[in-house]
């Protein structure tokens, strides 16, 4: 089935009963028994939850994964999915990493010991190069966050297969609409499921999703024994959103072409970063590994103090953090999501004090580039 069709009709099967379209909310924290030794399949809602379950069918079948499994927050996914690695193990991640999974790797995980190696995974080489036998995971954004820069996927996956790796993909930014990591070599995909997936601006949530019975089982035990599972309101909101994913996205990713061009001949930006544009270092890359580049744009402005006045005067864009809503919304890397990181890597990876990021939403692009040009032009 195409995944348009899984995504429209996502959790209006799940009601047997009653035959509800919509997946009811399953308002409930426990489950009767109807006698000693038997269960309905649901006894306590951190263990299991209908509502849930519904929703973790849907991310599994998405993505061709054999379970999928709803967080509370993308980082508990994270969480959730780096308690796979032990002390005195390495794992190699994409260095312009989501702010929030670098603060939880540098102070929370290699404060129990597990090694971090931060690399460019846009160059297979740079990967090789740190390789060494101790690495037991690989951790891949693409395309990163805010640089833009496509991993090279494939090959990454192949290297981790051969050497006993696990390789994981943060797929926010793609969604499974653009990206199908596991067909790629992934073993398992992350979400910050309050971006794309829902939609809306309006719910924090993150998945997981496992590509094999052993991941999925070794996954299910963190999620149910740390317990920072999704409640039955919020999986229902991730639901509905889901529904109009693929349209979302169709619309976002034509919206956020039009916006870069029109960056790109702006005399005061210089740089933009969109992997759509055909000169984008990723986009030959991307092209062969996805359906389609996104709704993403950074660009880098030829004037710092261009910035401040940029943020007061747009309009239509909401100066706010997060990304993927139907809302468009600019932010100021340096100063929000990539707070954390230290200066001397912020500026190595280019996310200087002129770069902004936009996260393109479905409004009218006439009316997106009108409110840039406004703003741009002082
Ligand atoms: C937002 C985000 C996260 C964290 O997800 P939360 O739902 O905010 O906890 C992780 N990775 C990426 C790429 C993100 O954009």
């Amino acid at each position: 089935m195409d995944i348009k069709t899984l995504l429209a009709q996502a959790g209006s099967r799940s009601d047997e009963k009653t035959g509800a379209l919509s997946t009811p909310i399953y308002q409930t924290a426990t489950f009767r028994h109807p006698a000693l030794g038997e269960s309905t399949g649901y006894d306590y809602s951190r263990s299991s939850n209908p509502t849930r379950a519904a929703l973790e069918e849907t991310l599994a079948a998405l993505d061709g994964g054999v379970a999928g499994f709803a967080f509370a927050s993308g980082m508990a996914a994270i969480a959730a999915v780096f308690q796979l690695f032990g002390p005195n193990e390495r794992v190699i991640v994409t260095e312009d990493l989501y702010g929030g999974t670098f603060r939880l790797l540098e102070k929370v995980f290699t404060a129990r010991g597990l090694e971090v190696t931060y690399v460019d995974t846009s160059s297979f080489e740079e990967v090789e190069k740190v390789w060494t036998p101790d690495v037991k995971g690989v951790f891949i954004e693409i395309p990163t966050n805010p640089m833009l820069k496509v991993a090279a996927l494939p090959r990454i996956a192949k290297l981790a297969k051969e050497s006993g790796a696990l390789t994981v993909v943060d797929n926010t930014f793609l969604t499974p609409v653009l990206l199908q990591p596991l067909e790629h070599g992934a073993d398992i995909v992350v979400y910050s499921a309050s971006k794309y997936l829902s939609g809306h601006n309006d719910v924090v949530a993150g998945a997981a999703v496992a590509g094999s019975d052993e991941l999925a089982e070794r996954i299910y035990f963190y999620q149910n024994t740390i317990g920072a599972v999704l409640g039955p309101q919020d999986s229902w909101l991730v639901l509905r959103g889901l529904k109009t994913l693929a349209l979302r996205v169709e619309r976002q990713q034509e919206n956020a072409l039009a916006v870069a061009k029109f960056l790109e001949s702006h005399p005061a930006v210089s740089r933009v970063y969109y992997p759509g544009l055909p000169d984008h270092p990723g986009h030959e890359r991307l092209r062969e590994l996805s359906t389609g580049f996104g709704g993403m744009v950074s660009f880098e402005l030829k004037d710092t103090a261009l910035v401040p006045h940029i943020l007061s005067t747009i309009k239509i864009f909401h100066f706010a953090e997060s990304l993927g809503g139907v809302e468009s919304l600019l932010t100021f890397p340096a100063e929000q999501t990539h707070a954390d990181m230290p200066t001397e890597l912020r500026s190595r990876l280019g996310i200087t004090d002129a770069l902004l990021r936009l996260s393109v939403g479905i409004e009218s692009s006439d009316d997106l580039i009108d409110d840039l040009s406004k703003a741009l032009n002082g």
